[in-house]
C-alpha cells in the first residue's frame, strides 16, 4: 500500500507542470464557481466573501492560463504555486475570522492548508510557511470572535491535518531525495562523460553541452549553450545532419550513428560519430534531441589509410592483371610458332637423328604444349574480371549435361560417373558458371586412383543462397593443404604424376566471388572429396 502511494507520488512528481495545470484548472473552475455560485456568509471587516473567493478565483485562472501558455510561467510553476498557497491560505483565515471560525470555513482552510504542503521542495521553505499560517492562525484566533462548539471542532480537525500535512511532506521529501540522488548520478555521468553529450531544443538550440566540449573543441560549455550546432559542423558535412531532419524526430535515421567532421575551435576538424535520440515529451515539451558525440579521429584515420591502402592495391592489382592479359596473349602466337616447329622436327626427323635428340625433341614439345595450357589458363583468369558479366537463369541439370559432353573424352577414357540430383536454377552467368563445373568434375576424375571415378552432384536451396556440391571418391587432400589449393600456381602434385597447371581452382574461385558467391572444399585424405559453392539466390 505504502509502495503504491509511493509509486503514485513519484509518478506525480514526474509529471509535475502537469499535475499543477490540472490542480489549477480544478481551483480555477472551482473558485469561480463559489464567487459566482456560492452560498455567500456576512463576512465581519472591509472585505466582502465573493470578493475573497473573487481574489481566490482570479489568481487561480492567471496562473492556469501562465502554466499553460507561457514558457517562463511554466519553468517557475513552483513559485507559482507558492504565491497562490500563500493567497488561498490568508483568504481562508481572513474568513475564519470574518464568519467568526464558521465550521465550513474551517474545513476549507483544513484542505487547502494541507494540500498546499506538497508544492514545498524544501524543509525550510516549508518550515517558514508553517510558522507563518500558525502564527497568522493563532494571532486571528486571539482576536476573534468564537463560537466555542465550532472553534473545538477546528481545533481537532487541525491537528489531524497537521499530521496530514507533515506525512504527506515526509513522503514528497524522501521521493525528492532520491531523485536528487539519481539526478547527481546521472549529472555525474554526463559530466564527466567522456563523450560528448547534448540536449537540443526543438528549434535545435543547444539546452545542455557537457564538458567534454572543452576536450573536443577547445570551447567552454557556456560559449555553445543557446547556439544552433550547424555552426559547428563542417561546412561539406552539413548535409549529413540535415538529411537527419531533426526537427521531425521521430525520423527512423535519427538513432543511426552518423559520422561528421566538427570544427575545433582552433580552425582544425575533428571527426566524430553521433548517435541523436528523440527525448519523449518531458513536461509538455516536445522535439527535444539528445546527441551522444564520440571522437573516432583515430579510427578515422586508420580508415581513410585503408582505403587508402585498398584503392592502391586495387589499381596495382589492375595493373597486373592487365600486364598478364596482355603479355600471355602476345605470348600465343610465338608460342604457337614454336610448338608448330617442335612438332614438324618431331614429325620429319623422328628415328634419323640419334636416340638423345629424339627425347629432347620429345621433351621440348611436352613443355610447349604445358606452357600453350598455362597461358590459356592465365588468358581465362584474368578475363573473369575483364568481361561484362551476362546474368540469365541458368538450368543446372541442364549446363551440367552440355559439361558431361563436352568431357566425354576424359570421362570415357577414366571409365568414370558423373551422376547428378535433380538441380535448382540459378540466376548467373551461364559461361563462367559452366567453367566452374567443368573445373570441379575434371579433377575429380583427374584426382582419382580409383578404376571407376564417380562424381555426384546435389543442390541445397536456402533463404537467401543455392549450395551446389561436387563430391568424389579420389585421392582426397590432406587438411593442412586444403585452403592453399584455391591459391594460383598452387598443386600436391609434379607434372609428371598428374597434368595441370595449378590455376583451376583459383579460376573457380575467382568466378564463383565474381558471381557473389564463396566455394569451399571438405576432404579425408585417400577417401574422396567435396566442393562446395554457394551462389545468392536472385
Ligand atoms: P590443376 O588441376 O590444374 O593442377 P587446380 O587449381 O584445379 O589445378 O587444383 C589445384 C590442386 O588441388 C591440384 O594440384 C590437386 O592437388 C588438388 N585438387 C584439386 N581438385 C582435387 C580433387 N577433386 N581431389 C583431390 N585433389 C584435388
Amino acid at each position: 500500500m505504502l509502495k503504491r502511494l509511493n509509486q503514485t507520488l513519484s509518478k506525480l512528481i514526474d509529471h509535475e507542470l502537469r499535475t499543477a495545470q490540472l490542480l489549477f484548472l480544478f481551483l480555477s473552475v472551482g473558485f469561480t464557481a463559489f464567487t459566482l455560485f456560492g452560498d455567500n456568509l456576512p463576512v465581519k471587516g472591509p472585505l466582502k466573501h465573493e470578493w475573497l473567493n473573487g481574489i481566490d478565483a482570479l489568481a487561480a485562472t492567471v496562473i492556469l492560463l501562465g502554466l499553460l501558455f507561457l514558457k517562463p510561467i511554466q519553468i517557475r510553476y513552483q513559485q507559482c504555486a507558492y504565491v497562490f498557497m500563500y493567497v488561498m491560505n490568508f483568504v481562508n483565515i481572513y474568513l475564519l475570522y470574518g464568519t467568526s471560525f464558521h465550521i465550513q470555513y474551517a474545513y476549507q482552510f483544513i484542505v487547502a492548508y494541507t494540500i498546499s504542503g506538497w508544492f514545498f521542495r524544501d524543509k525550510r521553505n516549508w518550515l517558514i510557511h508553517t510558522a507563518v499560517m500558525n502564527f497568522l492562525l493563532i494571532f486571528v484566533i486571539l482576536i476573534a470572535e468564537k463560537n466555542t462548539a465550532s472553534s473545538f471542532d477546528f481545533y481537532a480537525t487541525y491537528i489531524v491535518a497537521s499530521f496530514a500535512q507533515a506525512i504527506l511532506i515526509h513522503f514528497r521529501f524522501s521521493i525528492e531525495e532520491k531523485l536528487s540522488v539519481s539526478e547527481k548520478m546521472y549529472r555525474l555521468l554526463a559530466e564527466n562523460s567522456f563523450d560528448l553529450i547534448c540536449i537540443h531544443n526543438a528549434d535545435g538550440s543547444l539546452e545542455f553541452v557537457s564538458p567534454s566540449i572543452k576536450r573536443l573543441l577547445g570551447y567552454e560549455p557556456t560559449e555553445l549553450v543557446g547556439r544552433k550546432p550547424y555552426e559547428f559542423i563542417h561546412t561539406d558535412d552539413r548535409d549529413i545532419i540535415r538529411s537527419l531532419n531533426l526537427s521531425k524526430p521521430n525520423h527512423p535515421s535519427i538513432q543511426h550513428p552518423s559520422q561528421y567532421r566538427l570544427q575545433h575551435k582552433n580552425g582544425s576538424s575533428v571527426w566524430v560519430e553521433t548517435i541523436f535520440i528523440a527525448l519523449e515529451e518531458t513536461d509538455g515539451v516536445k522535439g527535444t534531441v539528445l546527441s551522444q558525440s564520440r571522437d573516432i579521429r583515430r579510427s578515422k584515420a586508420i580508415q581513410l589509410q585503408l582505403e587508402e591502402r585498398t584503392k592502391e592495391l586495387e589499381r596495382s592489382n589492375a595493373d597486373l592483371e592487365t600486364f598478364a592479359f596482355v603479355s600471355s596473349h602476345d605470348m600465343q602466337e610465338p608460342l604457337r610458332m614454336i610448338s608448330n616447329y617442335m612438332q614438324l622436327l618431331k614429325k620429319r626427323y623422328h628415328g634419323q637423328l640419334d636416340k638423345d635428340a629424339d627425347e629432347y625433341i620429345e621433351y621440348a614439345n611436352k613443355g610447349a604444349v604445358h606452357l600453350q595450357q598455362l597461358i590459356r589458363d592465365l588468358l581465362s583468369y584474368s578475363r573473369i574480371t575483364r568481361t561484362e558479366l551476362t546474368r540469365v537463369s541458368v538450368n543446372m541439370n541442364a549446363a551440367i549435361d552440355e559439361v558431361i559432353k563436352n568431357i566425354q573424352i576424359e570421362i570415357k577414357e577414366k571409365n568414370a560417373t558423373v551422376a547428378r540430383e535433380d538441380l535448382c536454377s540459378v540466376e548467373v552467368d551461364r559461361n563462367l558458371l559452366l567453367l566452374v563445373i567443368q573445373n570441379l568434375i575434371l579433377n575429380g576424375i583427374k584426382y582419382n586412383h580409383s578404376s571407376n571415378p564417380e562424381i555426384k552432384i546435389s543442390c541445397t536451396k536456402h533463404d537467401k543462397e543455392t549450395i551446389f556440391c561436387f563430391t568424389d571418391n579420389g585421392i582426397g587432400i590432406k587438411p593442412e593443404y586444403q585452403q592453399r589449393i584455391f591459391e594460383p600456381f598452387h598443386r600436391l602434385h609434379t607434372k609428371a604424376e598428374i597434368s595441370g597447371t595449378g590455376l583451376g581452382l583459383s579460376i573457380s574461385k575467382k568466378i564463383i566471388e565474381r558471381l557473389g558467391g564463396k566455394i569451399w572444399m571438405e576432404s579425408e585424405f585417400e577417401k574422396g572429396s567435396k566442393f562446395f559453392f554457394s551462389l545468392p539466390n536472385s
